[in-house]
Formats: structure tokens, sequence, C-alpha cells
């Protein structure tokens, strides 16, 4: 099968013929019709996440079949699956665990210490099938379609799990920073359906402030402004009670913690690797939380696809492309190119 891999980090994925994997056991093959591009995929083909390099310092193997936002149709399954069969549409949690580990028993798999993400420490969704470790890690889909059903998979569950995070209810103003981009634009509906606050997308290109307003936010502000300013007049003087960061780049991390009302949860989700420095009195005075969050359990990916096929989301998919454009769409993501989601259709 075709396949678009990472064998050099800072070099494009290569096209490469591999063999379809062979399921067992509670293994299903997957025939993959969406793969999202997500901006981690562009930290992996730059080999680094902030300042730490992907293979040496997070110890991956390469190469690797990027792609971890992935939905398809059965085509195999292992002798121990219930439940699914050939020809079934499904969305795949990437996020998968070993099942033996302390926190995969406690019902965090995606924090397992022997984790097997589709896409970064397994090969992926950027091919024509994928092997999924274990069907409870699939969703039989009902309304929607694998192009809608692909991005709830990375972008979908992040943002879900990270408004859960910020707990946020709707006598509180939720701001997310980003909020154009493929998680952003998730982000915002996603409060917006749960929490009943006040959503306030912040961005800093025109087409991305649209793009957070097309997706529901309340107020949109501009980057490029005075937004820890605008933030604080928006909520009468009192400041964010909590922000979701989808960058947190020294450039975001450097200013929006300043827009935090007292008791605020500051939401850190994005991976450009910013170092955060902020004198522990500010902290101390105005009770301020910092809370990481990587992606989200079984439960949250359930949340997020039944959100969806009740109709309360929806993906803002913008561009499909085929699955030998994986490097171009990620070229359009490091550029800043791309509202909403691209997906690969291979
Ligand atoms: P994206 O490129 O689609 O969106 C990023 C958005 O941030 C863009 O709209 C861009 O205009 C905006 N932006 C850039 N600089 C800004 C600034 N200074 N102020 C405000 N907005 C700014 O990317 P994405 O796919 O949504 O991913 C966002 C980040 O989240 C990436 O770093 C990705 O690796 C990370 N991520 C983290 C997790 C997790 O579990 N923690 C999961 C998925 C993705
Ligand atoms: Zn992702």
């Amino acid at each position: 099968m075709r396949a678009m891999r990472l064998v050099e980090v800072n070099k494009p994925l290569k096209m490469m013929d591999v063999e379809i994997p062979k399921v067992k056991g509670n293994e299903v093959l997957v025939k993959v019709e969406a793969a999202g591009v997500c901006h981690s995929d562009v930290h992996m083909r730059q080999g680094r996440v902030g300042p730490l390099r992907i293979v040496e310092d997070l110890r991956l193997r390469l190469p690797i079949t990027l792609g971890h936002e992935i939905a398809g149709r059965v085509v195999e399954v292992g002798e121990n699956v219930e439940g699914f069969n050939k020809g079934d549409l499904v969305a795949v949690n990437p996020w998968e665990g070993d099942g033996t580990c302390y926190y995969c028993k406690a019902g965090e798999e995606q924090m397992c210490d022997r984790p097997l993400w589709l896409g970064i420490s397994i090969d992926g969704g950027y091919a024509e099938y994928v092997k999924v470790t274990h069907y409870k890690y699939l969703y039989k889909l009902k309304n929607l379609t694998a192009v809608e059903a692909a991005p709830l998979t990375c972008s979908g569950i992040t943002t879900y799990r990270a408004v859960r995070e910020a707990s946020v209810d709707p006598s509180k103003t939720l701001v997310i920073v980003g909020a154009g981009g493929g998680l952003g634009t998730m982000a915002v509906q996603i409060a917006k359906a749960m929490t009943g606050a006040t959503v306030i997308g912040v961005d800093i290109r025109d087409e991305a402030l649209e793009a957070a307003k097309r997706a529901g936010a309340d107020y949109v502000v501009d980057g490029r402004k005075n937004p820890v300013q605008e933030i604080k007049t928006l909520t009468g003087g009192k400041g964010a009670d909590a922000i979701i960061d989808l960058n947190n780049s020294e450039k975001t991390l450097s200013v929006y913690p300043y827009a935090l009302a007292k008791n605020g949860r500051y939401v850190m989700i994005g991976l450009y690797g910013g170092e955060l420095k902020i004198l522990s009195p500010i902290i101390i005075f105005n009770w301020v939380k910092f809370v990481g969050s990587q992606v989200g359990n079984n439960m949250d990916f359930l949340g997020v696809l039944t959100l969806a096929e009740k109709g309360k989301i929806k993906p803002m998919v913008t561009k499909m492309m085929k699955l030998e454009e994986a490097n171009e769409a990620l070229d359009n993501l490091e550029n800043a190119r791309v509202t909403g989601r691209q997906v690969l259709v291979p």
C-alpha cells in the first residue's frame, strides 16, 4: 500500500510502498477514507516540539507513517473483536495505551507509560490502511461522513478535554488563543455547545478571526493590537476566567496570563514550545492555575463524537487534498495559510 512516511526529520515526507498490516486478536484493519492534517505533524516533520528533539529526547522511531486524525472503513477484524464488522464506517481514537500501566487502568489511556499513538509512536493514517490496536478505540459513525469525523479524533478530542479542564460555566468567560486554526475552530464550537460561557476568540490573521467568528465566538480579539486590554474591556475589567492557549509560544505565554481574572485557569495545549516565565507572587496574588493537557481519553472521544453526531458541532474542513499532497498541506500549516482543517483523502 502507499504511505507518506517521515524517514528523516527536517525533510519532506516520502511516499513509500509498505505492506498492508496483518491483524489478530483485538486488532482491526481500517481502510483510511480521511486523514486530518494537524499542526503536530508540522512539529513531527521539523523533528522538534519546541526545544525537544522528537527522535532523541522523545525516543520516537523512524521511519513512521504520520497521520493521527483518522476515519475509514473496517476491512478486517482479529478473532477477538466484537461489535465491529467489515464495511463499518468508523472514527479511530489514535491515543491508544498498552492497557497495563497505572494510567490505562485508571481510564486515562492517553497518559500511558508505553503509548501506542497512531501516527506518532506507531504507523498512522497517511496511508491506504491503518492497524488499530484494539477495537475499543473505534466509534461506529451514524450521521457523519469520514471527512467530517476525522478531525474530531485529535482537534476535537483535545479541545473537548481542554474545555473540560477550563471548567467554566455560563457566568464565566473563556478565551481561546489561536481560535481560527484547526483546534481553535473546534474549541470555540465545543465551548459554546457544552458550557454556556461567553467565548472570545483571539488570532493574528484577518481570515482566522473570521473563521473564529463563523465557529460561533461571541467576540473576536485581534492579537496584533492590545489583546489584554481588549479582553479586560470585554469582561468589564475582570479578565478571563479561563484561557485555552493553542500556541504556547513565548509570544502568547508572555502576554495572555495577564488577561486572566482571579482564580483563572490557563489551559496549555499548543506545542509551539515557548518557555513560561512569570513572577510567582503574580500567580499567588491572582490565584492563577496553569494546567497542561494532552489529547484526551476514550470518554472524551465518545463525548466529542456524540456531540458531532447530534449536530451540535462540526469540524470546519476547508480543504480536501490527496495523500501525495501531504507535504503541501504541512507547508500550508507551517506558513499560516490555513483556517479550520485540511483533510487528506487517500
Ligand atoms: P493551526 O496552525 O491550524 O492553528 C494555529 C492558529 O494559531 C492559527 O490560526 C494561527 O494564526 C494562530 N496563531 C499563531 N500565532 C499566534 C499568536 N501569536 N497569537 C494568537 N494566535 C496565533 O494549528 P492546530 O492544528 O490548531 O494546532 C495548534 C497547536 O496545538 C500545535 O502546536 C499542535 O501541535 C498543538 N496540539 C496539541 C495537542 C495537545 O494534545 N496538547 C493536540 C493537538 C495539537
Ligand atoms: Zn493532532
